[in-house]
């Protein structure tokens, strides 16, 4: 391990306790958030005033310059407007980050201003003592992100107030997901251990990580040694892979109290279907499911499944985002964490993200991540709404396209059709994936890959394609007779990949110049996982 990485760790431990000490209970959770949104105008200037004018190299105080825009002309717009209003006109100022110039991928560049980013230019330089993790990324490789202390605190506070909306603020909560290097498992056990009430179980669909992976095991290491330590951090994670996701679902079935699951979507479509198979009923409990978008088709098996699942939305840049009203519809109607974030939509769709919190991990102005979805203003008696936050966000999706012969359609279209057809051949969920390469003309270059174990065969699967294509609205007709009548999409029978978190996702983007399926070469390196809807979730 690094020694930037033993320091990181070392300073994370010795603010544990500290941390733990005081378990936070849901009338100050509703307390801290009413607050928050009551203050938020004044939290809004202060982030942009103490985080990015104070840092004037920093690329949001160049390009706050390069706009004419001062601190003054901020408090104007807000006074007269309020948060959202000013950051819409910033956006028209041109004062914005796609994810890819977030994400350091792209050079930011705007009519005579180039900035050339990396990550790290957007961490918060005032968060101390933090906890690092990994992120798998909307569109990409592994960023380091830090969480400070405050900061989770404030996510526990979201998090019991959305337990406490679905009347489950004291419910046993087990977690399925994936065990350290990995974010997203140890960013909800804190969440949890804060609220003084550890997760049951960690599920964990990634082994522990073998002696001799550097940081992974050191991490991991670090983490066993920690709770050992610290009892109140809760359980250790225990390997549950997803084919045993029968046991998960009698985990459920056989709690006394209504209980609580926290996994990603395909996960709980994987518990869904465990449980019909095995005749369980798990309608009183509830399956809260980020990291991937919530479907149609998704929704209609869950409901037919009898699970109540509701989404989250997290990213590892923001953390928690939003979590999903008892009375909104499918599930899918979340409630925004205002207090501590302000989000726009542009004319297409793209919500772009502002953080109101001096401990934010990232500090974001009008920043995109790749999401798009629907934002309204909607009063509201649940828990979190009580507490002001009236903001809604729904319909989260990420409308990434992917190209091939110049025609491009939406990824998550083309996900969806290539399922109908893996369906239809009596084929499941885990028996495909969609390797994306990079084409030629800004659009991800696709091969379907079809598992070893899936029953079908890859002439069956490109035949059914060429009649569901036509269908796709925006391409699809001109798609069927480009890539299929002309040999242009490949499909091929190979064993899929986990992601670097272990999660099995239908969309995979691979490394830059990797071909995209060639049997029988060297062991693949890991894949870049795609993820619709952020990655701090689940
Ligand atoms: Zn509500």
């Amino acid at each position: 391990m690094s020694l930037r990485g033993l320091l990181d760790l070392g300073r994370a431990a010795a603010g544990l306790p500290a941390f733990l000490r005081h378990p936070l209970g849901l009338a100050a959770a509703g307390a801290a958030v009413a607050a928050g949104v009551r203050r938020r105008e004044a939290a809004f200037l202060e982030s942009v005033e103490r985080l990015i004018f104070a840092a004037p190299c920093s690329p949001l105080a160049r390009l706050l310059r390069w706009a004419g825009c001062e601190a003054g002309d901020l408090r104007r717009m807000v006074a007269a407007d309020g948060v959202e209003a000013a950051l819409a006109r910033l956006r028209a100022a041109g004062v914005w980050v796609s994810a890819e110039e977030l994400r350091g991928r792209a050079p930011l560049r705007r009519s005579g201003l180039t900035l050339e980013l990396a990550p790290r230019d957007f961490d918060n330089p005032l968060a101390a003592g933090r906890i690092a993790g990994a992120t798998s990324g909307s569109t990409g490789s592994a960023l380091p992100v830090r969480y400070s202390w405050p900061f989770l605190a404030g996510e526990a506070a979201h998090e019991l107030l959305l337990l406490a909306s679905h009347g489950l603020g004291d419910a046993p909560v087990a977690l399925w997901l994936p065990g350290p290097p990995g974010i997203a498992g140890l960013h909800n056990l804190l969440v949890h251990a804060k609220l003084g009430r550890p997760p049951r179980r960690w599920l964990s669909p990634s082994p522990a990580p073998a002696a001799g992976s550097g940081l992974p095991y050191h991490a991991d290491r670090g983490w066993r040694v920690m709770r050992h330590l610290l009892p109140r951090l809760g359980p250790a994670p225990e390997w549950m892979p997803p084919e045993r996701a029968a046991e998960v679902a009698r985990w459920l079935a056989e709690s006394p109290r209504p209980a609580v699951l926290k996994c990603f979507a395909g996960a709980a479509m994987r518990v869904a279907g465990a449980a019909a198979a095995a005749g369980l009923d798990l309608s009183r409990h509830l399956v809260l499911a980020g990291g991937e978008p919530l479907t149609a088709e998704r929704r209609d098996f869950l409901a037919r499944a009898g699970l109540r699942v509701y989404a989250r939305y997290a990213a590892t840049e923001t953390g928690f985002v939003a979590g999903a009203c008892p009375a909104g519809e499918n599930g899918g109607d979340m409630h925004l964490y205002a207090d501590r974030l302000a989000v726009i939509a542009t004319e297409q769709g793209a919500l772009a993200f502002t953080s109101l919190s001096l401990a934010a991990p990232k500090v974001l102005l009008n920043v995109e991540l790749g999401d798009h979805g629907l934002l309204r203003q909607q009063p509201c008696d649940c828990a979190l709404g009580r507490e002001g936050l009236v903001w809604r966000v729904a319909e989260v999706h990420s409308p990434a396209k992917i190209a091939l012969e110049g025609i491009k359609v939406g990824e998550v279209d083309f996900a969806e059709l290539v399922a109908g057809v893996v369906r239809e051949l009596g084929g499941g969920a885990d028996d495909f994936q969609i390797w994306l390469g990079d084409g030629a003309n800004g659009g991800a270059r696709p091969t379907v890959v079809l598992s070893p174990q899936a029953r079908i065969e890859p002439a069956a699967l490109r035949d059914g394609l060429r009649r569901r294509l036509p269908a796709l609205a925006g391409g699809g007709a001109l798609a069927a007779a480009l890539w299929c009548d002309a040999g242009a999409l490949a499909v091929e029978r190979l064993p899929l990949r986990l992601g670097p978190d272990a999660k099995m996702r239908r969309l995979v983007r691979l490394q830059r110049s990797e071909p995209a399926a060639r049997a029988g070469s060297d062991p693949p390196p890991p894949a870049r996982p795609l993820l619709p809807g952020g990655a701090g979730g689940g």
